[in-house]
């Protein structure tokens, strides 16, 4: 009997719930199949640092597999009628996946669900994306929670109360070579998908992804029990940079949270450990968010805020992607997400808020842009924190909070080391002025060789001025019900 594994973002060996259940219920006989769909690799939202990323995974992948006497099957084309072809190639008699919530995903599962079933072909689908399914966590109503806190809670005391299967390690399971009647080409390069990538990417596939989460959760420096109080410094290295790893699944969540949970037990590390399994939940909560609120994808979480107006200056849109606003950290920021194809997470709060709040740029553009650039970009995720930079999604985030983008800069990068190591136009600035070059007397400008207007841009705007401006345009949009759709 032979089965068919059906990689898609889950592009690891262990902890793989399908893949495991694939292997015991065939006993090895299983083609592990990886379908690159031009759907996807073209749409306007692909990212050449993630197809970059990909490739990398899923030559990892067949590294891994062929080590074990396998291979990755890689197959280009439409994902239904690529899958249907295999599947009768093969004979196989199942195919297992991981579920993804996407609402392009979930409608290409249900096609390739209605095809195997006319081909009389098994399907078996695991949730094991999330560290908890979508519908999982409930409020007391047994409704979908649309405010993290309470949710956080809910889904901690489940994740203690499942502990034993969440957490559960299994021992990879023999896998038999693939049969020849099935070629198996290596994952194609760049050049061959006429993709060129300028950005900095980490080295992809399960073996980086776990030893970068093995780096972080020993404790150390810029570990996981310094991550509360380092987590916010944009200079440090103090968060996991495990985002790429983890969209793609090459680090599955679940084995996150096991390293977490076992990592040093010191009181005050115990409280950095929790802190950073809230971003775990942060991840799930967005995730069952997008699933069960799919219009988040398309418009305001809060039905209201699509009213805004926003003024959506071309050319002000333009200097924010360029890094060239002004403001000395909204532009690091964004120079370090050209550059890396990453950007710090305080840092995308701050151009999230210059963006839609100085700017008054619809989040949609930002949220377009970042999928463009991010070797991470996850729907979900992205979306999910465009909305609440915006003050339109689910958490009690209000509008009228609006990040003053010098004191954010004064406080997460005192001594201006993240914005002279993404700017260095500005190196010789002062640490007085590293955050307000523009207030700099003519004498400091000639002294330290930077002229505003010149060397780096004078502010495109006045921040007092837009954030009133913010307020009166989001009060006017406030006008509706603060509905919640379905
Ligand atoms: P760590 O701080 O080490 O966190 C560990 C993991 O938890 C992350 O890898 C991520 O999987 C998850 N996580 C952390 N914070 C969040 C969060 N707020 N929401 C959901 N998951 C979270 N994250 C993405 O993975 N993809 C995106 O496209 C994305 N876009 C964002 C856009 C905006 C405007 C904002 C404000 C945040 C966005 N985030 C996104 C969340 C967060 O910024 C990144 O997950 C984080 O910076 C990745 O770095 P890390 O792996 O070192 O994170």
């Amino acid at each position: 009997m032979t089965v068919v594994h059906w990689f898609r973002r889950d592009l690891r060996l262990h902890d793989n719930l399908a893949l495991l259940t694939a292997l015991q219920q065939s006993r090895g006989q299983v083609i592990p199949l990886f379908i690159l769909d031009d759907a996807l690799l073209m749409a306007p939202t692909s990212a050449p640092a993630r197809v970059a990323f990909l490739l990398e995974s899923l030559g990892a992948l067949d590294q891994a597999l062929q080590s074990r006497g396998s291979r990755l099957v890689v197959q280009r084309g439409s994902s239904i009628p690529t899958l249907r072809a295999l599947v009768q190639a093969a004979g196989a008699t199942a195919v297992y996946w991981n579920r993804d919530y996407t609402p392009l995903a979930r409608a290409r599962d249900a096609q390739a669900l209605t095809m195997l079933q006319e081909l009389g072909v098994a399907a078996f689908d695991f949730p094991d994306t999330m560290i908890l399914g979508p519908d999982t966590v409930r409020t007391k109503k047994d409704q979908i929670y649309t405010v993290f806190t309470p949710f956080r809670r809910t889904w901690r005391s489940l994740v203690d109360a499942n502990q034993h299967t969440i957490l559960a390690e299994y021992e990879l399971p023999r896998i038999a070579a693939i049969p020849d009647t099935i070629a198996a080409k290596p994952p194609p390069g760049l050049a061959e998908l006429k993709i060129t990538n300028t950005q900095r990417i980490p080295a992809g596939g399960e073996q980086a992804g776990q030893a970068q989460l093995t780096a972080f959760t020993q404790s150390g420096p810029g570990g996981i029990s310094s991550y509360a109080a380092g987590r916010d410094l944009m200079a440090e290295a103090g968060t996991s940079h495990l985002s790429a790893y983890l969209r793609l699944g090459c680090v599955a969540p679940q084995a996150c949270l096991r390293a977490a949970l076992a990592a040093p037990s010191a009181q005050t590390a115990q409280a950095s450990v929790e802190t950073w399994v809230s971003e775990l939940a942060w991840r799930d909560f967005y995730y069952q968010i997008m699933a069960n609120f799919p219009y988040v994808l398309r418009g305001a979480f809060k039905s209201q805020y699509d009213a805004i107006v926003w003024e959506n200056d071309q050319q002000q849109f333009a200097a924010w992607c360029a890094g060239q606003t002004g403001y000395p950290i909204v532009d690091a920021a964004m120079r370090q997400l050209a550059s890396e194809a990453w950007m710090h997470n305080r840092a995308r709060m701050i151009v999230a808020s210059f963006l839609t709040k100085d700017l008054l740029i619809d989040w949609r553009w930002g949220e377009r842009y970042f999928m463009q650039m991010l070797v991470d970009g996850d729907l979900a995720a992205n979306n999910g924190g465009w909305q609440w930079a915006a003050g339109t999604g689910t958490d009690a985030q209000p509008y009228f909070r609006i990040f003053n983008p010098t004191s954010q800069g004064q406080k997460f990068d005192p001594q201006g080391a993240y914005v002279r190591r993404y700017l260095p136009e500005l190196a010789g600035v002062s640490d007085r002025y590293i955050h307000t070059p523009w207030t700099m007397p003519q004498a400091e400008q000639q002294r330290v060789g930077v002229i505003i207007g010149q060397h780096y841009p004078a502010p495109i705007v006045d921040h007092a001025v837009q954030r009133q401006r913010a307020l009166a345009i989001y009060r006017a949009a406030r006008t509706g019900p603060d509905t919640v759709k379905k």
